[in-house]
């Protein structure tokens, strides 16, 4: 990203931010609460339009046309939003469908996966998770950790190049927030560029290559995890 600005009306809640995610790590975007982690996150899938800068996806342009000013199509958003798994807060599993279903949806839906095919997908992403034994279940009956497993097992199921996080354990139990933690880990170390907003700060010390810690709007800092969290 480069020179991202983003205004809600008067209020800027990006300012200026460059920054590189390397491909194949996990950056972790730490800061205070209204610091504008989560804008930045959904800038990168163009959840959100920024006002001025320009995000890159290897050498294409997330939003609008460098040349022109142009805004970017809807199928070439399509596209591109196809490449970017996105994991949040709220898990967003449809109740109607089983685990199996949720993660299934997708792949017959945005791919165009014949169905039995995308449920073989479906099964084996959800091993991957450890609910192997749950893709039958509805989202009532998962515990909370199980359910953002299911989300993050729908996500990774698309072969995204890119995973987007946005405080995937913030409404969870603290007892099951290490289950979710270290499906990610595990994501992490396959080698998945992941960006992570996260109030988890063992997380970002212990798994993160790069911490980016924001603060009204700036990026402050950034570094190793050794480098952010030394104390000054
Ligand atoms: P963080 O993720 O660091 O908590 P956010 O990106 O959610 O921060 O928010 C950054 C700032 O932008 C906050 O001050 C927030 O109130 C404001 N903001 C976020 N979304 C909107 C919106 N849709 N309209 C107006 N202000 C918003
Ligand atoms: P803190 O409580 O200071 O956040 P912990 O010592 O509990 O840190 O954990 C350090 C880090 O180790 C976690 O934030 C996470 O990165 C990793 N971790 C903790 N529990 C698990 C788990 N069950 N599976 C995978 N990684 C974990």
């Amino acid at each position: 990203m480069e020179n991202v600005c983003k205004f809600y009306g008067e209020f800027q809640a990006l300012k200026d931010i460059s920054l590189v995610i390397p491909p194949g790590k996990v950056t972790c975007l730490i800061g205070p609460s209204g610091s504008g982690k989560s804008t930045l996150l959904r800038c990168i899938n163009f959840l959100e339009e920024y006002d001025r800068g320009g995000i890159w996806i290897d050498d294409r342009l997330i939003g609008y046309e460098s040349v022109g000013g142009r805004r970017m199509g809807g199928r070439a958003l399509r596209e591109m939003r196809r490449d970017i798994g996105m994991v949040f807060q709220q898990f967003n599993l449809w109740p109607h469908m089983t685990a199996l279903q949720n993660v299934a949806e997708g792949l017959e839906r945005v791919k165009g996966i014949p169905r039995a095919r995308a449920h073989e997908i479906a099964a084996e992403a959800l091993a991957k998770v450890g609910l192997g034994d749950k893709t039958g279940n509805h989202p009532s009956r998962l515990s909370g950790g199980q359910q953002q497993r299911v989300a993050i097992a729908r996500a990774v199921a698309m072969q995204p190049r890119i995973m987007l996080f946005d405080e995937p354990t913030s409404a969870l139990d603290p007892e099951l927030v290490g289950e979710v933690l270290g499906v990610m880990k595990q994501l992490a170390a396959e080698g998945m560029t992941m960006v992570v907003v996260t109030h988890e700060m063992g997380f970002a010390a212990h798994v993160a290559d790069r911490v980016v810690f924001m603060e009204r709007g700036e990026l402050v800092a950034q570094g190793s995890p050794a480098e952010i969290f030394q104390n000054p």
